[in-house]
């Protein structure tokens, strides 16, 4: 058996929201943490989604890791390959969007490639080349504060051309709109520009199936998981797909339960804010704290543990102006570090003490909290909110069951609802 498409993701709630769109279409999917070791046995995955922790590190390293797993990808049969980031674009001046898409096309055989961040179910469209979070622009809306990369400009071509020495195009709905046959041929009239990736406005799930379809005999498609929506059904009119998607054989375990929260996103901060007024037992962590050494690892655990009557909730959310406090005295990349490897570390001591269902909040803490707790692969079960599934570990002796939550992602009572699932 062989797999038809794989996916390198730039972060690790990413990841599962792909994966979570490729199942939702019916292919069968697997999601790998980290650079799968070369024998790694995918099974009987159709769909693959490699989950990387490089939004923000280094572009060298970032394209260093993504160009390794994608051969690993394309070694395994891999017909069409994904390179998702943020439905928000997260990225910054330096990349790693830009130069992790131009090494991937350059090695994928540098014909056209399409960017497109659009996930309409979350409120991102782009038009005219401008990305939108609802009624706003990105530049004005909450991530402009964002801790990590903060977004100040709108404009797409202009972001992506600023990162990339590929000739950066933009396909407007006025071709979009007009269906799959007219997005091809804006497609080849890019190409014949000399355009190497363009920017593709979409505003509804239709257009993004159409966009799909018209992708069909690309080699490398990048964007958001909504991109991902009509490719599936490529593979099946082609006669390639055998099956059903994972879902089906989803069980979560059974067993006590906690909240991680390191993201400082607006939705992450609403959900703290309707937990605690829900009566959820919280404790907030402060990164001066971590570092002082006044909160420690055995402190959050012994709290976690007095916690019996709900679900626990630990969490950093902090309002801007806080995060910048800690940023000024700690610095950006430590301040995040001390709070990931913290909720890392008590994550790691709970499952040691029984705990087997963590709901994380924010990207790159999910990142840190699966690498500490070893887990390699995920299979992808029920949507809780759009783009956050439950999944279950593969391949621990005990198995986790994880919700992974992109920051932005999830309805206000996301963090009271999310259990109802399982
Ligand atoms: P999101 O999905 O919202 O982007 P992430 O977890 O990816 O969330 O990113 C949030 C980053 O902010 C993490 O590196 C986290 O450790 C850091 N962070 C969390 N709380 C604070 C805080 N109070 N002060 C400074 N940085 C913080």
């Amino acid at each position: 058996m062989k797999m038809l498409l794989g996916a390198v993701a730039d972060d690790l709630t990413g990841a599962t929201d792909l994966a979570l769109t490729l199942s939702r279409e019916g292919m069968r999917t697997v999601q790998v943490v980290g650079i799968p070791p070369v024998d790694f046995d995918y099974g009987d995955a159709e769909a693959v989604v490699v989950a990387l922790k490089s939004r923000t590190i280094a572009a060298d390293e970032a394209v260093a890791l993504s160009l390794e797993a994608c051969r690993r990808l394309i070694a395994a049969g891999a017909e069409q390959v994904i390179f998702k980031y943020c439905s928000t674009f997260d990225s910054t001046p330096e990349g790693n969007i830009g130069p992790v898409a131009e090494a991937l096309h350059g090695h994928l055989g540098g014909a056209l490639t399409l960017a497109c961040p659009a996930f309409p179910a979350n409120g991102r469209t782009v038009y005219r080349g401008h990305l939108f979070v609802g009624d706003m622009l990105l530049s004005d809306s909450p991530m402009k504060n964002h801790p990590l990369t903060p977004m100040t400009e709108s404009n797409l071509v202009r972001v992506l051309q600023q990162q990339t020495a590929l000739k950066v195009g933009l396909i407007t709905r006025d071709w979009v709109s007009k269906g799959s046959d007219q997005i091809g041929a804006a497609f080849t009239q890019a190409a014949a520009r000399g355009e190497e990736i363009v920017i593709v406005d979409a505003i509804t799930d239709y257009d993004l199936r159409a966009i799909g379809r018209a992708a069909a005999g690309m080699r490398l498609i990048t964007g958001g998981s909504g991109i991902a929506l009509g490719l599936p059904e490529n593979f099946r009119r082609a006669g390639k797909l055998r099956s059903q998607s994972t879902a089906a054989d989803f069980a979560a375990p059974q067993g006590k339960a906690v909240i991680l929260a390191g993201s400082c996103s607006a939705a992450t901060r609403r959900q703290v804010s309707v937990a605690i007024e829900a009566a959820t037992p919280a404790l907030k962590l402060d990164p001066l704290d971590i570092a002082a050494g006044r909160t420690t690892v055995d402190a959050v655990v012994d709290w976690v543990m007095s916690a019996t009557d709900a679900i626990p909730l630990v969490y950093s959310s902090s309002e801007p102006d806080d995060v910048r406090r800690a940023q000024e005295a700690l610095g950006r990349d430590r301040a995040g570090e001390l709070i990931e490897q913290l909720l890392a570390q008590v994550a790691a001591r709970l499952t040691s003490l029984g705990y087997c269902r963590f709901l994380v909040a924010g990207g790159e803490t999910s990142g840190a909290v699966v690498n500490q707790l070893g887990v390699q692969a995920l299979l992808i079960g029920p949507e809780i909110d759009p783009g956050v599934p439950w999944t279950v570990s593969i391949g621990r002796k005990e198995p986790l069951a994880l919700a992974l939550k992109s920051g932005n992602f999830g309805g206000d009572d996301f963090f009271l609802r999310a259990w109802d699932v399982v």
